[in-house]
């Protein structure tokens, strides 16, 4: 029997990722007629729009170069507070008394977690928002709307375990640094492992560079699985990159790609186990 709140889910998702239409599947033979001869010059081509990068420019105050020594010291000191939480509520506890981040400075609280600690799937954000930062739980705001419409399309809803590569917002919503992200990753990187979920989904760019430490763009890395493994080699986890719920709201013809992640995501998630 078909579940009408999927249905429904599903439905909304698709009219926010601009499907206006449905379309059979088989095609008709079309002939298309060749071009008329000219008889006068052809009106210039317009110029074509510049390519839409993922992120458009910000605003925010340029950031100061980090110390080298000081960031070192404060990855060193969160390794130590993140190898001593015995489970995610004592690391939540580790990462709040924690202030190696010099984003916590600018911020009002931690923002750690939302969803269940024992689900199969960690999608990892870039950085805590405005109303996340108000709110102390990632993807709280517009962009979290979306992500949770598109996980419930997917069947997702109560599947996922949410966090971020960095634990506190950066000032104007910038894109975190290398370096923050450096002092926040042994965090993440313990949260990873004691959760440990069957796949992790990257949201965005800064988050699949950060975590799988790679150089290319969002749009080279989204749709190809990975492999995160942690730092002593006994956890091996499949991770897919995807793009970013705010750039689908920039972008809502992206949607399309960031579904068939999804699909992608679901598919490996429920294949059945190869037989031993
Ligand atoms: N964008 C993110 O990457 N993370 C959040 O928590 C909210 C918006």
């Amino acid at each position: 029997m078909v579940d009408a709140r999927a249905l429904e889910s599903l439905l909304a998702f698709w009219i926010d990722a601009g499907v206006d239409a449905a379309l059979r599947d088989d095609r008709e033979a079309r002939v298309v007629a060749p071009e008329p001869a000219r008889l006068v010059p052809a009106p210039p081509a317009p110029t074509p729009a510049p390519a839409v990068s993922p992120r458009p420019a910000r605003l925010a105050a340029p950031v100061a170069p980090a110390d080298a020594t000081l960031i070192d010291t404060a990855v060193a000191t969160a390794a130590r507070a993140a190898a001593a939480a015995g489970d995610l509520t004592s690391l939540a506890a580790a990462i709040a008394a924690f202030d190696g981040c010099p984003l916590k400075a600018g911020a009002r609280q931690a923002v750690v977690s939302r969803g269940r600690p024992d689900a199969p799937v960690m999608a990892i954000g870039e950085a805590p928002g405005a109303d996340e930062d108000a709110q102390g739980a990632p993807f709280v705001g517009r962009a979290g709307q979306l992500l949770d419409r598109m996980l419930a399309a997917a069947g997702l809803t109560d599947r996922v375990f949410i966090t971020n590569t960095v634990f506190w917002r950066p000032p104007g919503n910038r894109t975190p640094t290398a370096e923050e992200q450096a002092v926040c990753a042994p965090f993440l990187h313990r949260a990873i492992v004691l959760a440990k979920p069957k796949v992790l989904l990257l949201l965005g760019g800064a988050s699949a560079k950060s975590v799988l430490r790679r150089g290319e763009g969002i749009l080279q890395l989204r749709g190809r699985w990975f492999e995160w493994r942690s730092a002593d080699g006994a956890l091996e986890i499949p991770a897919l990159p995807t793009l970013h719920p705010a750039f689908l709201l920039r972008q809502p013809l992206a949607k399309k790609k960031a579904w068939e992640d999804l699909l992608r995501l679901t598919e490996r998630l429920d294949r059945p186990p190869r037989p031993a």
